[in-house]
């Protein structure tokens, strides 16, 4: 089995990365508080072609929409199943060619040591955040419960901080090839992707996460990350 290969294209990278850097700077004001720093959760749209031959399994990201009435904290983003379902059944009939096929969610943090300190750009697991809880946990679940049709889903993770300064590094590949890490103005952005696949368990079909890290694709993204430091340096 070949690890699922991720393709995201241009035009859905700023919905992704746009709604992560919403939650983390502006967040939401109520009458009595405002909370910054947030989660943010939402599906990922496209198409898959499956494995042949040499070719392995790939997904491709061509749209990403945001659950506005996810319940966000600081360390969690749990959407509504109806909302997700509503979407389902209203893109499809209006847009045949799209499918679910991913997840995506944000992991803020308030500075670049915290991030570093727990490689933040990782998923959580019950490792780190306890019992049954995490990441992947959630994903094999979510899936298992909306998406048994799917073979696999691909999870993305964008993972934010603020910087003191401007950064300017060269955009870089962390855990092999299945995500990256940018410095965008004020910002460091991590984009780190898993999967989950469908499977027969002896009761019944169910889903888990695959073993094999994703190999993520976003061509349009170091180039931009590089205009972007371009611009600001000759503002
Ligand atoms: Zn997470």
């Amino acid at each position: 089995m070949k690890p699922l290969n991720i393709t995201v294209e241009d035009h859905a990278v700023p919905q992704l990365i746009t709604s992560a850097l919403e939650a983390y700077e502006i967040g939401r004001t109520s009458p009595r508080k405002k909370e910054d720093k947030l989660e943010t959760f939402g599906l990922l749209w496209g198409y898959m072609t499956p494995e042949r031959g040499n070719r392995p399994p790939r997904i491709i990201v061509t749209t990403a929409t945001v659950e506005t009435s996810a319940l966000v904290t600081k360390g969690s983003a749990k959407p509504d199943l109806g909302s997700l379902r509503m979407k389902m059944e209203f893109v499809t009939r209006y847009w045949p060619h799209l499918e679910v096929v991913g997840t995506f969610h944000s992991h803020p943090y308030d500075s670049l040591s915290e991030a570093r300190e727990y490689k933040g750009w990782q998923a959580s697991s019950p490792e780190t955040v306890g019992p049954n809880q995490g990441d992947t946990v959630f994903w094999p679940w979510l899936h298992e419960e909306l998406f048994l049709n799917n073979p696999y889903l691909g999870h993305l993770i964008i993972s934010v901080t603020a910087l003191q300064k401007t950064g300017w590094a060269l955009p870089k590949a962390i855990e092999g090839d299945s995500g990256f890490e940018l410095s965008l103005g004020k910002r460091k952005i991590w984009i780190t992707s898993y999967a989950s696949e469908a499977i027969e368990y002896e009761d019944g079909p169910g889903a888990q996460m695959m073993d094999a890290l994703p190999v993520l694709d976003i061509p349009s993204m170091t180039h931009r990350a590089i205009e972007g430091n371009f611009a600001q340096a000759s503002d």
